[in-house]
């Protein structure tokens, strides 16, 4: 058969077989068995691109250190924006393909290590995501109120690990630092009304707090201009169209000035509707709705203020100004005007890193597992760690859309395919699809199967069908274990 390489891939394995090092594999006698770590969308793209291999026999086993597949899917996504996530569907798909096997509840690092994978699978793909979020240093931000964006995220979703979280929404006024579209995410959840919640999967205990929530004001604050904020048109856009939310613009904040408007492009159409969109907030007039959502320009936080309990009560602002670097992109630098904006509670939503994973590389100045297009590599050496690859965030950082992962993934799965044909390989000792069942029989024998997680599916669904709701989440691993092991 003649395959992506003008011969299959198997006929190439031989050709390079020279010390009979490789011999069939990805034949149905010795399937290439590959184990990928993250159920999150960058792994069901690579599943899915490893599927599409023709003249190839591949098995994947896919873990989680959660019972529940899809990763920020199910706990990143907004429970507002349900549209993306049917991409699940698609996921669905790829999950039912003979040959693939789900292991939640498994813990790389915890119930199995990087060596016991080495023992099994003939390639690993690291897809992990970027699980903790990006640090801002500034005076009092680690006072009572201040909080990661991503453990809000986290908690109104019903990610397990954040079930006991607890946010103040007592407080009238509250700042979200950044203008990406997680801050434009919180800022929504914080601005919803109960009505345009209740219809949503998010997670009950979130909805009644939300429900007993004195959030009037919310100010997102970006330390660049309009032209540069990271959020997308349709997001800023759906700002506008919350029930009971004005949205608050000071027009001089988002008049562009000169630097801005070089910088722009015709052809960058997005950027221009994003502007246009803003403007046309600043000229609004408002109508007295419940909250307020400002969206605030060129200022950034120098300074979380503590009250007498050590609780934030207020954040220092510094405005800024742009300035062009000599790689001609656009800057803050602060100014020497200051404002004081009392608020009780703070997120700070400037990006998501990704954590190291014991026995992987990591690069900890971008957050990402050391790797060239997917290849993981040793940082001293530079040579690819032969049968290790990562993809999506953990390879990239936080960047793009769930699509984005696609390409990203696909890229991963080519250089994997590549390297087989050049029979570079890990070479396991117990290939065999069993030796892996009956290791974590010892290591983790609640693990959950991907039937498993189908009943805990279809049991959510049809709580939410009685409410009018895409689902009612199982938030803990107990409810998840005692829905599973339910009659
Ligand atoms: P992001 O898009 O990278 O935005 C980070 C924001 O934080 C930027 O506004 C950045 O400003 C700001 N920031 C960084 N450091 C700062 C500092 N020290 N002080 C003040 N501001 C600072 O990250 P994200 O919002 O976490 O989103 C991650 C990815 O997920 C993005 O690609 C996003 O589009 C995607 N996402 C998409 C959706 C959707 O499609 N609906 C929803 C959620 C997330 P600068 O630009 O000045 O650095």
């Amino acid at each position: 058969m003649v395959g992506r390489f003008g011969k299959s891939a198997v006929e190439k394995l031989s050709i390079y077989n020279k010390e009979n090092f490789v011999t069939n594999v990805g034949t149905d006698s010795n399937p290439l068995r590959v184990a990928i770590i993250g159920a999150g969308p960058a792994g069901f793209y690579a599943a899915e691109h490893l599927f599409k291999q023709k003249n190839l026999v591949i098995e994947i086993d896919m873990f989680d250190r959660l019972p529940t597949p899809f990763g920020l899917v199910r706990n990143g996504v907004a429970p507002d924006h349900q549209k993306i996530k049917s991409v699940t569907k698609v996921f669905d798909r790829t999950a039912k393909k003979p040959g693939f096997r789900f292991f939640g509840y498994v813990d790389l690092g915890e119930d199995v290590s990087v060596d016991d994978l080495k023992k099994h699978y003939h390639q690993i793909v690291y897809t992990t995501g970027a699980q903790t979020d990006r640090n801002l240093n500034i005076p009092g931000i680690d006072l009572e109120g201040s909080h990661a964006a991503t453990e809000f995220v986290a908690w109104y979703n019903g990610h397990p690990d954040y079930v006991d979280y607890e946010f103040d929404l007592s407080q009238e006024s509250v700042a979200v630092v950044g203008v990406g579209n997680v801050a434009v995410d919180v800022c929504r959840i914080l601005c919803r009304t109960q009505a345009e919640l209740a219809v949503t999967d998010i997670a009950d205990y979130a909805l009644e707090a939300l429900k007993e929530s004195k959030v009037k004001d919310v100010y997102m604050l970006g330390r660049r201009g309009i032209a540069q904020a990271a959020f997308t048109a349709p997001e800023v856009k759906e700002l506008g169209e919350m029930e009971d939310t004005d949205v608050v613009v000071l027009e001089e904040e988002v008049a562009l000035g000169p630097l801005s408007e070089s910088s722009m492009t015709e052809a960058d159409r997005g950027t221009t509707r994003k502007v246009e969109i803003v403007q046309g907030y600043a000229g609004r007039p408002l109508e007295g709705k419940s909250h307020r959502l400002h969206l605030r320009f060129l200022v950034s936080p120098v300074e979380l203020i503590g009250d007498e309990n050590g609780h934030v009560k207020a954040m220092r602002l510094v405005k800024n100004e742009l300035y062009e670097t000599e790689a001609g992109t656009l800057r803050p630098r602060p100014t020497d005007e200051y404002e004081e904006v009392p608020v009780g509670l703070v997120f700070r939503s400037i990006g998501y890193r990704g954590v190291p994973l014991e026995g992987v590389p990591f690069n900890d100045s971008w957050g990402v597992i050391h790797n060239q297009a997917g290849r993981v590599i040793d940082p001293e050496t530079k040579e690819h760690l032969v049968g290790q690859y990562a993809a999506g965030w953990i390879k990239r950082g936080p960047s793009g859309v769930i699509g984005t992962n696609k390409p990203d993934a696909a890229e991963t799965v080519d250089n994997m395919i590549a390297d087989l044909a050049d029979g570079k390989v890990n070479q396991p000792e117990h290939p065999e699809p069993e030796a892996v069942e009956k290791l974590l029989a010892d290591r983790k024998p609640e693990y959950f199967s991907y039937s498993d997680w189908s009943k805990l599916d279809d049991l959510e669904t049809a709580a939410g069908e009685e409410q009018g709701r895409p689902r009612v989440k199982f938030v803990t691993i107990e409810e998840m274990l005692a829905a599973r092991d339910s009659g």
